[in-house]
């Protein structure tokens, strides 16, 4: 079980030249699920690839109960931390249970044979998310918001302490999202760690024990939904067309608008 990830310092540079971290930093304990927020390009998703280790900060650094993750084997990575990621590379041409049988590779043994448990787990997974209907389909015929759920399935079959996700309701109707929402806060209530890169301000505020402001490469802020979701920190971030209100339980809203509509 995982207990902590830290993130020092970190400064990320593209071969490109663009400078996508410049000194992010954050904490993320089991029990914790972590809003990050901030606008495009803000190197949201370059943050969580240092965090999970699929690339090597240019400085700074990324621990796991204090081993640097880049160091980790993969299979031993892929038990602590596992990442559904904002795209998938390419349009797999596999069954979507075979895909999420993926997600059980490092607990397989050394032939990588697929026991009967690791396909209970795999069901299971399907299940919640609400996937299971799609299990014999291939993945390159799902919609958008099919195959994203199915990327949060896979990670839950993974059943590693941390849960890296980069914005996992994209493509999802509201009920599919809150769906996620709930299965991840489920998950951090059984003890697991989740980093969730949203958007969606009032999912965070509903979920999320803690949300993380980034700008420019920088994390800026970090705290309570209650003081993070306010315009003191949010209008310097996003600009001034935001409209603030609370749901029946006290939690902020915060939407787009146009005073001039
Ligand atoms: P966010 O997820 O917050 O929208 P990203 O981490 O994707 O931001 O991007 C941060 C910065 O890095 C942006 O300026 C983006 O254009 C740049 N960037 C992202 N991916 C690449 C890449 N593969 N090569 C070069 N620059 C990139
Ligand atoms: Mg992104």
């Amino acid at each position: 079980m995982v207990n902590r990830l830290i993130a020092r310092d970190v400064a990320y540079e593209y071969q490109n030249g663009v400078r996508a971290l410049d000194g992010a930093a954050l904490e993320l304990e089991r029990g914790e699920l972590v809003a990050v927020i901030g606008p495009n390009g803000s190197g949201k998703s370059t943050l969580l690839r240092c965090l999970a280790g699929l690339i090597e900060p240019s400085s700074g650094t990324v621990e796991v109960d204090g081993e640097a993750v880049v160091r980790l084997p993969p299979r031993e990575r892929a038990c602590r931390i596992a990442v559904v990621p904002q795209f998938l590379p390419k349009l797999l041409d596999v069954r979507v249970e075979d895909f999420v049988l993926g997600g059980r590779y490092a607990h397989m043994g050394r032939w990588r044979t697929a026991q009967k448990q690791d396909r209970a787990i795999v069901r299971a997974a399907l299940e919640r998310c609400d996937s299971l209907d799609v299990a014999e389909r291939r993945m390159s015929e799902l919609s958008g918001g099919q195959r994203q759920r199915v990327l949060v399935a896979r990670a839950i079959a993974q059943a590693a302490g941390v849960l890296l996700v980069d914005e996992p309701t994209n493509s999802l109707d509201p009920e599919h999202q809150l769906a996620v929402f709930r299965s991840l806060a489920e998950l951090v209530r059984g003890g697991r760690a989740a980093l969730v890169v949203t958007h969606d301000l009032n999912l965070a505020s509903q979920f999320a024990t803690r949300a993380i402001v980034m700008q420019s490469g920088k994390t800026i802020d970090s705290g309570p939904v209650d003081r993070v979701l306010t315009r003191a920190v949010l209008e310097p971030v996003y600009g001034p067309h935001l409209h603030f209100g609370r749901f029946a339980n006290g939690r902020p809203i915060v939407v787009p608008w146009d005073a001039t509509s």
